[in-house]
């Protein structure tokens, strides 16, 4: 239906770029290329994290389009996003084989309205595509691999502070991985699609590690200037 609407969208609506608004492109160009060149390392909790972009009002566009629209122009980029982010991380650390990609759960709330969970499907498509040799040494796993615990409040309109508090506990490993894998040394290499606060993958990150899982860092198709150390 979302589709089906935003085909009669473009019908009524001359196209033009979710980013830049430059006519009769979904996205042009040289949008396009900002998405494979602007990969940059920071840390999480100490752990190496690896973004495509650095987060702003078009970007948000994007990131927008491509979870309450299921856009695919704007998928495409969170995904090219996903892999400069990967071949970036892969230039500072090596991945142990069958590392797992685990992606940053959402709310039930969100899967339901979304149809499903974004992130995971998304984390699914990304692993399809055997572009990237460094993609060899990374497995999916059969099911969510975290979860939401309770309600979480909406982010936006959260201080810092607030939103560690909100995300504080909210996530947890889902057993039912833990028991497929009894016995076995779990590494696992975080996913997400935009990184702020950081609040949310400090979360996982915690709950990872209170479960003895090998954490190796983290990749995200975009994150904010602020983490990216962007003056
Ligand atoms: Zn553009």
């Amino acid at each position: 239906m979302k589709e089906l609407l935003a085909a009669i969208r473009t019908l009524v609506y001359p196209l033009s770029c979710i980013m830049c608004n430059k006519p009769n492109f979904e996205i042009c160009d040289s949008c396009k290329l900002m998405w494979l060149h602007s990969a940059k390392i920071f840390r999480i909790s100490n752990y190496v994290t690896s973004a495509g972009i650095p987060y702003d009002e078009r970007v948000a566009k994007i990131v927008l389009s491509a979870k309450e629209d299921n856009a695919k122009a704007a998928k495409n980029c969170i995904l090219l996003g996903l892999d400069s982010a990967l071949v970036k991380f892969g230039q500072l650390k090596e991945l142990p084989i069958n590392t797992f990609l685990v992606s940053i759960p959402s709310s039930k709330a969100a899967n339901r309205s979304r149809g499903g969970d974004y992130l995971f499907t998304l984390s699914k498509v990304f692993l399809a595509n055997r572009n990237l040799a460094i993609k060899k040494t990374l497995t999916l796993p059969k099911l969510p691999f975290l979860m939401q615990n309770r309600k979480v409040k909406d982010q936006s309109g959260l201080s810092a502070k607030e939103r560690e508090r909100n995300m504080d506990s909210a996530i947890y490993v889902n057993p039912r991985i833990i028991d497929m894998n009894i016995g076995s040394r779990i590494s696992v290499l975080l996913m997400d699609d935009v990184i702020t606060s950081g609040a949310t993958l400090k979360s996982a990150i915690s709950a990872l590690e209170a479960s003895k899982i090998t954490v190796m860092g983290a990749i995200a198709a975009c994150a904010s200037q602020h983490q990216m150390r962007i003056p």
